[in-house]
């Protein structure tokens, strides 16, 4: 690793000729905390960025790798507020650092797939933004970190991940942030993306993506954070055998401006969830219909997001507009709907 005080050093010293051949690709690895942090002795004992990439024998060979500590958490305790302060780093340090290839973001495993996909949808450049966990803790036999926060040092390096958005790196695969879903609660292949397959994976050292790079503007957020305003209240309902109205009566009174229902199947909320919906809609709640299934498409929907992930998009869309056929079209436009 080096400290962004050797990097002017560096730079002046590949000066000539030989630069091309020598220079590496820059990543700024941006650390938050989760089970990648975890020695298994309390918060106070958590890893910092700096050590991570320390423990990570060779990565000099591939990249130079600077870092910085952002939070130190298990990402239960990520708010809206740190995505936003995040995604606001990130457009700052794309904005000011050319030499910049890519950046990689640890985060816990447990909600890491909204982290990314808000990043995804907020930050405005053709580098890439991989994000990477561990399901085994730092002090765990077979720690599955290590490997992964190389591998995603990799990719964010690589000049094939440029043009595709936020990514995640777990496991040896490459997931695009809107498609991918942590699927198991322990294992390290607990990631995929059950409707549109993994984007790559990694071997011996250089990402292999399967698909062409599909982010034509990609320099353009798709919503713009320093035009939004606060975002509005945007609850996830889920929908059960014997689920009535009373939690949805609650968020509407808490002061939700949408409602994404975790539906059964195909996006259906049970019967006796309708007048706490009707009320809603009569109130002017956006109500969105997403499948608690796990996988699959909900047309009229949010297309293949997931609730989790479609909550985040609504959120944003009800931000930037509270024209209903606005934000319909925002979410066909960015789900994948129809
Ligand atoms: N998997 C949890 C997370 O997503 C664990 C956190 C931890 O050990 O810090 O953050």
């Amino acid at each position: 690793m080096r400290s962004r005080a050797l990097i002017g050093l560096s730079l002046l010293t590949i000066a000539g000729p030989l630069a091309a051949q020598t220079a590496k690709p820059v990543v700024h690895v941006i650390a938050t905390g989760g089970t990648i942090s975890n020695t298994g002795a309390g918060d106070a004992a958590r890893k910092t960025g700096d050590q991570l990439v320390g423990g990570l024998p060779g990565i000099e060979n591939i990249a130079t790798v600077e870092s910085e500590q952002f939070t130190n958490v298990a990402s239960g305790s990520i708010t809206v507020a740190n995505w936003r302060a995040l995604a606001t780093r990130i457009n700052e340090l794309f904005r000011t650092r050319p030499d910049l290839t890519g950046i990689v973001v640890t985060h816990g495993t447990d909600t890491l797939e909204e982290t990314a996909y808000f990043l995804d949808l907020t930050v405005g450049s053709c580098h890439p933004v991989i994000v990477t966990g561990a399901m085994r803790q730092a002090n765990a036999i077979g720690a599955d970190g290590p490997a992964n926060l190389y591998d995603a040092i990799v990719t964010a390096a690589s000049p094939r991940a440029a043009s595709r958005g936020t990514m995640v790196l777990m496991n040896d695969d490459v997931f695009a942030a809107r498609d991918v879903q942590k699927m198991h609660t322990t294992r390290t292949d607990a990631f995929a993306s059950p409707v549109r397959g993994a984007l790559g994976s990694v071997a011996t050292n250089q990402p292999v993506f399967f698909r062409p790079a599909d982010r034509a503007e990609c320099e353009k957020p798709a919503f713009d954070l320093t035009t939004l305003g606060e975002f509005p209240r945007v609850d996830i309902v889920y929908s059960y055998i014997g689920a009535d109205s009373v939690p949805i009566q609650a968020m509407v009174d808490a002061g939700a401006k949408g409602l994404v229902i975790a539906g059964a199947g195909n996006g259906a909320a049970v019967s006796t969830q309708s007048p706490g919906l009707r009320a809603a809609r009569n109130k002017n709640v956006y109500v969105l219909s997403e499948s608690r299934t796990g996988s699959g498409i909900v047309g009229g929907g949010a297309g293949d997001l997931n609730p989790q992930k479609a909550r985040i998009l609504l959120m944003l869309a009800l931000a930037k507009t509270t024209d209903r056929t606005e934000v319909a079209a925002l979410i066909r436009q960015l789900s994948g709907s129809y």
